[in-house]
């Protein structure tokens, strides 16, 4: 299963980075987890336009979803968004004019509501499951687990941003092959409940002690990491307490 990061900010893009936008080839299909400004580099690394895709939103901060106005450029058969319980009506206010072409115009895209906990996602290739939990952030989020067999082997990957840190986050990730989490604070910052972001150490801690076999940072916060020299002391801050840390860049893949 490989797993590529299109967009690797928070909050807005810079030259650093494009804003968050993730995607998991698992082999038969495309998913992607959220649809910042990422998403425009979606064709160069996900060119085949045999394989469906799934979207999955965690929250409806601009930055997690301001690159669905371009979902009219990929011709994939199938392209479901699965938002949040009650989230099905913002998706339809947003991808619709006046901001964008109507999401009706598009036949080859739907929308779904996920329930809390499990949920096994089918379609003509099969199925899987995802997990999801509301996480603690200003607006009504969730994270997921995805659990998809792969070459035989059961593989699960856990995206958790934008949250604080829970203990949703330590269930999402108990023993998961990898962990995405977020910087949305600097190495050493004090974690502020009225901004409900993590540091490296959080989000370190949070792999140990749910047993996640790697961690994965992205969505650094667009203004407090100008530039990826800045990336690399929180790599290096998360590595002091969960050494399989990985700090990701717009465009780096990696092999689970
Ligand atoms: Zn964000
Ligand atoms: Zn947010």
């Amino acid at each position: 299963m490989r797993i590529t990061f299109l967009g690797t900010n928070g909050w807005y893009s810079t030259g650093t980075g494009n804003t968050i936008c993730t995607l998991v080839d698992t082999g038969e299909r495309y998913v992607l987890f959220d649809a910042g400004d990422g998403i425009r580099r979606l064709l160069d690394f996900a060119p085949d336009c045999s394989k469906p895709l799934d979207i999955f939103i965690s929250h409806f901060h601009l930055d997690h979803i301001i690159g669905l106005h371009q979902l009219n450029r990929f011709n994939y058969p199938k392209i479901r968004i699965f938002v949040q319980p009650k989230g099905k009506k913002v998706i339809e206010f947003i991808v619709n004019s006046p901001f964008t072409d109507a999401l009706q115009s598009l036949s080859n895209v739907g929308v779904f509501e996920l329930a809390l906990g499990k949920n096994r996602i089918s379609d003509s290739l099969g199925s899987y499951t995802i997990d999801a939990e509301w996480l603690s952030h200003g607006d009504p989020c969730i994270g997921f687990r995805l659990e998809v067999a792969n070459a035989g082997k059961k593989k699960a990957v856990a995206h958790c941003l934008d949250s604080g840190p829970c203990d949703a986050i330590k269930a999402l990730s108990a023993n998961a092959d990898l962990l995405i989490a977020e910087c949305g604070l600097v190495p050493e910052e004090e974690y502020d409940p009225a901004w409900p972001h993590m540091s490296p150490e959080i989000a370190a801690k949070l792999a140990l002690e749910a047993k996640a076999k790697a961690l994965a940072l992205t969505h650094f916060a667009a203004h407090k990491y100008p530039a990826l020299k800045d990336r690399k002391a929180a790599c290096k801050a998360a590595k002091a307490i969960f050494s399989n840390t990985i700090c990701a860049s717009d465009g780096l893949a990696l092999e689970i």
